[in-house]
C-alpha cells in the first residue's frame, strides 16, 4: 500500500532537489502518495500566506512530511516558516547526521557524527523587539526549560543506546549563560545517569568548535541547544564535503518533517546544477522512520557509489568536472536498477 506524505518542493534550489529526491524514491521501489503543498515565498505569492492552513492539515493528517528548503527574509518581512512548522507541531529534536562519504576530498576520512540540537526553544523562541522607536538597542529573550532540556537529552541518548552509539557530548555555554546553559547542563547531568554503558562528558562550546576541528573522532553524539546546534551542524556538514550532503529530520511525538540542512541556495537556483543528496539522504532518514528500511538501505549505498565512482557528480564536489542535478540523478536510478540485477 502507498504511504500518504506531504511533500513541500520549497523555493530555490527546492523544487529542483525534491524532484530528484522523488524520482530516486520512486526508483528504490517505494510507493508513496505525494500530497504536494506549498508553502514560503511561492505560497505568499499565491495565497498572501507564507504558511497556508491547507500545509497544516496536510501534515497534521499524514503525520511524515518532506520539505524542501524555504526562503526567509533577513531583517525584516515574514517569520521563518521552517521555525513555524516546528513549533506547530512541536517537532523538538532536530536529527543532523554527519558522515563521510568516500570520493569527497575532506580534510579527515570515515566521519560519523550525529548532532541532536534542541529545535524550539532559546533564541529561536521569536521573542524579540527594539527597546525604543528609534531602534538604538534590540532584545531577544531566550528561554530554556526543564522539561524542552529532558525531552531533547533523553531522545539523544535513547538513540545511542538503540543505535549502539558510544558517547553523548552535551554542548553548552554554561560559564557565561549560568541559568540558561547551566539548566541544559544540569539536566543532562542527571538524565546521564540512566545511561551507564553511554560515555558521557560536557564541552563549551567556544572549545567544541575548536575540537570538532581538530580532532572530530573524539565526538559521536553531540547534544546541544537550538543555535549553537545550529552552527555546529553547518561545521560538521563542512568536515564532511559541505551541505550539499548534510540531511536532517525535525522530530516531534507524533509528526516528523525531512529536509536537508541547507537552504533555498537562491545564488544557483534553476540552474540544475544543487546537490540534491542531503535532501535524498534525509529522504533516507524519512524511509528508515516509515519502516521502508530496506529501500532506505539502497538508496543511501545508491548515493555513495555514484559519489564514489566520481564521474557523476555536482559542482559543489568537483567544480572541474560535474554534472547537472537531473544527471546525478539519473547516474542514483540506475545505480539502484544495478542493485535489482
Ligand atoms: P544556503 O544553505 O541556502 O546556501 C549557502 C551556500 O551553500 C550557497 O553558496 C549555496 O549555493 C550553497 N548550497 C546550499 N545548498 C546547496 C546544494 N544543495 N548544492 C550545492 N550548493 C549548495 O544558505 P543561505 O544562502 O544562508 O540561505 C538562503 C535562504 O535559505 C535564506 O532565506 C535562509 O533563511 C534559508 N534557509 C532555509 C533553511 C530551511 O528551509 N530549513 C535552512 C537554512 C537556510
Amino acid at each position: 500500500m502507498a504511504h500518504k506524505i506531504t511533500l513541500i518542493p520549497g523555493d530555490g534550489i527546492g523544487p529542483e532537489i525534491t524532484k530528484s529526491a522523488t524520482r530516486v524514491i520512486e526508483h528504490a521501489g517505494v510507493q508513496i502518495d505525494w500530497d504536494v503543498v506549498e508553502a514560503g515565498l511561492t505560497a505568499l505569492e499565491k495565497y498572501h500566506d507564507p504558511l497556508p492552513q491547507e500545509v497544516i492539515d496536510s501534515i497534521d493528517k499524514n503525520k511524515i512530511a518532506l520539505k524542501g528548503p524555504l526562503t526567509t527574509p533577513v531583517g525584516k518581512g515574514f517569520r521563518s516558516v521552517n521555525v513555524a512548522l516546528r513549533k506547530e507541531f512541536e517537532l523538538y529534536v532536530n536529527q543532523r547526521p554527519a558522515k563521510t562519504f568516500k570520493g569527497i576530498k575532506t580534510l579527515f576520512d570515515e566521519i560519523d557524527l550525529i548532532i541532536f540540537r534542541e529545535n524550539l526553544e532559546e533564541f529561536y523562541s521569536g521573542i524579540e523587539h527594539y527597546i525604543d522607536s528609534s531602534r538604538s538597542a534590540a532584545e531577544t529573550i531566550g528561554i530554556i526549560t526543564k522539561r524542552g532540556s529532558e525531552r531533547i537529552i533523553k531522545f539523544a541518548f535513547e538513540y545511542a543506546r538503540k543505535h549502539g552509539r558510544k558517547k553523548v557530548t552535551l554542548v553548552h555555554k554554561a560559564n557565561i549563560l549560568k541559568f540558561t546553559g547551566g539548566l541544559f547542563l544540569d539536566v543532562g547531568v542527571e538524565i546521564a545517569k540512566d545511561y551507564p554503558e553511554i560515555n558521557f562528558d560536557d564541552k563549551i562550546i567556544d572549545n567544541m568548535a575548536m575540537q570538532m576541528v581538530m580532532n572530530p573522532y573524539q565526538f559521536d553524539c553531540i547534544v546541544t541547544t537550538n543555535l549553537f546546534g545550529d552552527i555546529l551542524s553547518d561545521l560538521a556538514s563542512g568536515l564532511v564535503g559541505g551541505l550539499g550532503l548534510a540531511p536532517g529530520a525535525n522530530i516531534g511525538d507524533g509528526v516528523a518533517i525531512f529536509e536537508a540542512v541547507h537552504g533555498s541556495a537562491p545564488d544557483i537556483a534553476r540552474q540544475n546544477i544543487a546537490n540534491p543528496s542531503a535532501l535524498i539522504l534525509a529522504a533516507v532518514m524519512m524511509l528508515d522512520h516509515i519502516g521502508e528500511h530496506d529501500a532506505a538501505k539502497r538508496l543511501e549505498k545508491a548515493v555513495a557509489n555514484v559519489i564514489a565512482e566520481g564521474k557523476s557528480v555536482t559542482k559543489d564536489i568537483n567544480k572541474e568536472k560535474f554534472v547537472t542535478t537531473s544527471e546525478y540523478t539519473d547516474a542514483i536510478c540506475r545505480e539502484l536498477d544495478n542493485m535489482k540485477s
